[in-house]
């Protein structure tokens, strides 16, 4: 590998003038199609849900049963644990954590009245998850993710020492972006955790439930059941939604919770909404009549990504030796780790030559990431040949960034 060549390489993509995007974790559009039969299900005939309650009208504000009844068979629930939302589940997060500040946990003091609160978050992990957190001005405790799940040691020792840790974020299955699948033992030990604060909740994201590549889906244990056993039963907080199985404007998004938690939700649902938009829960309903018919979508849509992902671990092959980066089995990200202090070069190597990547420390709280080392591609919304483009770029821009650390470290000493 010499610099000169490499230069060379990057100089000819970059006077191709592209403009590559791998930055957001979106569908394609090939995906979305998938979903457009969903566009004309016809609902003249029939507007009622099973209960008999006429869709086109108010109320109904924990759902129809037939939507809670889907969720439950993904998520391994009862429909009775569940609570269907909008389109978005972040939306639920969020919301969430707005009543927890203002009005405290199931009538609790508010958070906001308790000094400075602050949440465990696993990293590398969602940038979002960051983003409510810093909105609310709760501190963000960064600890390391691995390839069973979070630090559980340093879960533990954490949530047991100060009453002022109000919550984690979980993404259990095919995690955003390391694509890791937590281990039945780690997800045990986070159902037995004893934190000091009594109105503690896990934020327990399973945004990723059926969105395996091909092979068998990941089946966990039930957390909720789990934390039940151990005295927590009102410890976890249960999201999900379609956003990445129909359309990510207008999906269908659910929370689980115990009997306690869910009074809390309905409490303030009902005075956010007279009802949800229960035509889309029914559209949803209709077209996949199941969870078998979610499965089969889903076998559809990875026969759609797979493809996407492969591309991608394939080209990375060439940086053996330079980098790692995981190689999941599901759900929408890949994470990738540099060399120490390297991951901005490569972000502005990348915008330099036309490729747009997730900025370097979005997978971090305050977008801080302390070796400079961690980064997340996106497969999904380019197509197969302006991947193979972008990761000519992703390539050429590591090996860059690499080789002129090892010039400035040669010319230093
Ligand atoms: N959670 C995780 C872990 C995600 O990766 C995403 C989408 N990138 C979301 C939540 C967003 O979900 P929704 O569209 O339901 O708000």
């Amino acid at each position: 590998m010499d610099y000169v060549s490499i230069r060379k390489h990057y100089e000819e993509l970059k006077s191709r003038k592209l403009s590559l995007d791998i930055s957001r974790g979106k569908p394609g559009p090939d995906q979305l199609d998938l979903s457009n039969p969903m566009l004309s299900v016809s609902l003249q005939e029939g507007y009622c849900s099973v209960s008999g309650a006429d869709c086109r009208n108010y109320g109904g504000i924990d759902g129809i049963p037939e939507m809670r009844g889907i969720f439950a068979d993904i998520l391994g629930l009862a429909a009775s644990d569940i609570i269907i939302g909008g389109n978005s589940s972040l939306n639920l997060m969020f919301d969430r954590i707005s009543g927890f500040c203002l009005h405290g946990v199931n009538r609790g003091e508010p958070w906001f009245k308790q000094g400075a609160v602050k949440f465990i978050c696993p990293v590398p992990g969602y940038d979002r998850h960051f983003g409510i957190c810093e909105y609310f001005n709760i501190e963000m405790m960064p600890i390391e993710m691995t390839d069973t799940g979070p630090d559980m040691d340093a879960v533990e020792t954490l949530v047991q020492s100060d009453c002022l840790i109000k919550g984690m974020w979980c993404v259990p299955v095919y995690s955003n972006p390391t694509g890791c699948v937590y281990s039945d033992e780690t997800i045990r030990r986070i159902a037995r955790l004893k934190p000091k604060a009594p109105d503690f909740r896990l934020f327990w994201d399973n945004a990723y439930p059926v969105h395996n590549f091909g092979e068998a889906r990941p089946v966990i244990p039930n957390i909720l059941k789990e934390c039940s056993l151990n005295g927590n039963a009102d410890m976890p907080l249960i999201f999900a939604s379609f956003s990445k199985i129909s359309f990510p404007g207008s999906a269908v998004s659910a929370v689980a919770a115990s009997e306690n938690n869910k009074k809390g939700i309905l409490e303030q649902l009902n005075h956010q909404t007279v009802g949800p938009d229960k035509i889309n829960q029914l559209r949803h309903v209709r077209f996949f009549k199941n969870a078998d018919g979610v499965y089969t979508h889903m076998e559809k849509l990875s026969r759609i990504i797979k493809p996407k992902f492969d591309v991608v671990l394939s080209a990375l092959d060439e940086l053996n030796g330079l980098s790692a980066w995981s190689k999941p089995k599901g759900g929408y990200f890949i994470h990738f780790r540099s060399a120490d202090g390297n991951a901005k070069r490569i972000v502005e190597l990348c915008r330099g030559a036309g490729l747009t990547i997730t900025g370097a420390g979005a997978v971090y709280p305050y977008s801080y990431d302390p070796r400079d080392r961690d980064l997340r591609i996106a497969p999904t919304y380019a197509r197969i040949h302006e991947l193979k483009d972008a990761m000519d770029i992703f390539c050429a821009a590591v090996k860059l960034s690499y080789i002129e650390k090892m010039e400035s470290i040669k010319s230093s000493t």
